[in-house]
């Protein structure tokens, strides 16, 4: 292509749309796009000198990695550019007219469905550079690649319905950004307004920022300095620059090892989920280091899935700069300082929730997820992650939550087993049956709430050597418990009417027996330890709509209730009526059990027990 040829385009449907929204709605604070461009520059020279230390010949190698921004307040521009990869023909293309993340059309999907602007929200959907156009109302993209063949080309665009790109003879490796700017924003061709602009936004940029060709910037590597020589603000300051954060840090963690590999990590947990608002599953934040050159800003296989919602930096002079993506999964250095991480990270929260209850609460009610799919998925850190774990329990006040630590101290004398129970909510759980037995007997019930929990519960098995155990089940043992009232059927009387109840419930039970468990309820329906909970139940029938399972229970009898002992008297005395009692009494605990599939005949058969206790 000759150097006079223009070259026209039409932007992407998606980016006249993104654009649209950038200009008029979504930044209420247009001055971010200053620290967006920045971080793009960066981002591009980190990438470059990972090319450079992987040993590929680079054009251009001897340009300073530096950012040199300057302000023309007479000609209205901002002008930002960098030395780092540059982008070839393609990549302009691809990149500044195209939405490649699948990431950025949920957003805009979002955003449009709900008709509200989650504007702190938009940095985490790559579309960084299209704020340009918030205080410009002409761009030019000036680049030229790092790879030997490329072009030195120049993209420009009003920001509205597309864009050209042209010859740019003077251009050398990297991007020059020159930002014409609209009429009521010329504010941004000043020095002073730029210069506080930098100094509040990028004062953590990995490179010199110069201003007029004034250095403006300290460069660092904060996660190498002493924790005593850096301020909250600076940490503040890091995870929102370094981190492309935009809430406050919730927690961090920074320390350093040197054996038995050598680690500098700064590590924070955020204080907002974006998977929690509906947002598409989360990349890793945790950038890799090795001496202050980054290997990878998104290392797959150094942390555990899990963790993805964490954001820092993992330094480790141990590690090869040339390590490649592909061979870093399989790393077994990787694999150790992963190791190393996640388990600090834990204790750390651990500490943490320990140190301020509330806090952690708040925290936790936003990123339990993150917790229980460890739990599920992290074998090595399920048990440090089970102390994380937070839930309401039978000793607990609606609302406020205990972990297994503190039910353990709680714990009766001898007591071998955690009690659990799954349900829907705290309410259907505690007036359920199977809670009265245990709460008779000051035994502490966890009251399991989540639609995840069953599952986490059942992949941790135990706690510090005590068993789960699901209260729903048959099989679990308690002490005899007898009210100070009790006279019960003798045992002769139960043996009997277990038997009676057998014959005429046939197959729906596995079962009867008199149990200890009941207080106030006459009877109970108990679940075969190898069955299947009713919310699991449902999530079958949901995947699978022909799904049909033959419910049977092991029905528990309670022979100090005044129902149980008239039905004992009846069976001889009334059979007929024993036998409908009998049917009913099964439903009910179904019914209490959420259990009960086809209501048709408890209805019926409860309209005819109505008539004769009304004597028709
Ligand atoms: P993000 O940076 O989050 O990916 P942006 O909209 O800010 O999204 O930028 C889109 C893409 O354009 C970047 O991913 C990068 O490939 C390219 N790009 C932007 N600025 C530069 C730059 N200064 N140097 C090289 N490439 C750049």
């Amino acid at each position: 292509m000759s150097e006079t040829t223009v070259e026209k385009h039409t932007f992407q449907a998606e980016i006249q749309q993104l654009l649209d929204l950038v200009v008029h709605s979504l930044y209420t604070d247009k001055e971010i796009f200053l620290r967006e461009l920045i971080s793009n520059a960066s981002d591009s020279m980190e990438k470059l000198r990972h090319i450079e230390a992987t040993e590929k010949n680079v054009h251009e190698p001897t340009l300073p990695l530096e950012i040199h921004i300057t302000t023309d307040a007479e000609a209205k521009t901002l002008t930002i550019a960098d030395h780092g990869i540059g982008m070839t023909r393609e990549e302009l293309v691809k990149n500044l007219g195209t939405i490649a993340h699948s990431g950025t059309k949920a957003f805009l999907k979002s955003v449009k469905d709900s008709g509200s602007t989650p504007g702190n929200m938009i940095g985490q959907f790559g579309v960084g550079f299209y704020s340009a156009f918030m205080v410009a109302d002409e761009v030019k993209v000036h680049s030229r690649s790092w790879q030997a063949d490329g072009e030195p080309l120049v993209w420009i665009s009003d920001g509205k319905t597309g864009y050209e790109i042209e010859a740019s003879p003077d251009q050398s490796r990297g991007v020059k950004i020159v930002m014409h700017l609209k009429e009521e924003l010329s504010e941004y061709s000043e020095e002073t307004r730029i210069k506080h602009l930098i100094e509040t936004y990028s004062n953590f940029v990995g490179f010199p920022i110069f201003l007029n060709g004034a250095r403006i910037n300290e460069v660092e590597a904060l996660w190498l300095k002493n924790k005593s020589e850096i301020s909250e603000d600076e940490y503040k300051a890091f995870y929102q620059f370094a981190c492309k954060a935009f809430d406050e840090p919730a927690y961090r963690l920074h320390f350093s090892a040197d054996a038995p590999i050598a680690i500098n990590a700064l590590i924070f947990a955020p204080s907002e989920n974006p998977e929690r608002m509906g947002f598409a599953k989360i990349e890793s934040g945790v950038s890799l280091y090795s001496k202050k050159v980054l290997i990878d800003a998104e290392p797959k296989g150094l942390l555990p899935d899990w963790m993805r919602f964490m954001k820092g930096v993992v330094d480790s002079a141990d590690l090869p700069l040339n390590i490649s993506r592909e061979t870093m999964q399989d790393s077994a250095l990787i694999r150790k300082i992963g190791a190393v991480i996640s388990k600090r990270v834990i204790k750390m929260l651990e500490k943490e929730a320990e140190a301020d209850p509330e806090k952690y609460r708040g925290f936790y009610r936003k990123f339990d997820r993150f917790f229980k799919e460890g739990i599920a998925t992290d074998y090595p850190n399920r048990d440090a992650l089970a102390k994380l774990l937070r839930f309401e329990s039978s000793l607990t006040e609606p609302g406020a939550v205990c972990g297994f630590a503190d039910y353990i101290s709680r714990a009766k004398e001898g007591q071998e087993s955690i009690y659990y129970l799954v349900g829907a909510s705290r309410e259907q759980v505690e007036s359920s049956p199977y809670v009265e037995a245990f709460k008779a007997r000051g035994l502490e019930v966890v009251y399991f709430t989540d639609a995840v929990d069953e599952y986490v519960v059942e992949s941790l098995g135990e706690f510090s050597g005590k068993k789960l155990v699901s209260i729903r089940h048959g099989g679990v043992d308690l002490e005899d418990h007898a009210p100070a009232d009790g006279d019960a059927l003798s045992e002769e009387q139960t043996n009997a009417l277990c038997s009676f109840l057998k014959e005429e419930l046939g197959d729906r039970v596995t079962a009867v027996a008199s149990g200890k468990r009941l207080v106030d309820s006459p009877v109970i329906a108990l679940v075969p330890t190898d069955g299947m909970s009713p919310q699991m139940r449902q999530m079958m029938k949901a995947m699978d709509e022909n799904f049909k399972d033959e419910i049977k229970v092991e029905l528990e009898i309670n022979p100090r209730h005044p129902l149980v002992k008239k039905l004992a008297e009846a069976k001889d005395s009334n059979p007929e009526l024993a036998k409908l009692v009998a049917l009913q009494l099964l439903d009910n605990s179904l019914i209490a059990a959420g259990l009960l599939e086809d209501a048709r005949d408890t209805v019926s058969r409860m309209n005819t027990l109505m008539e004769k206790a009304m004597g028709a």
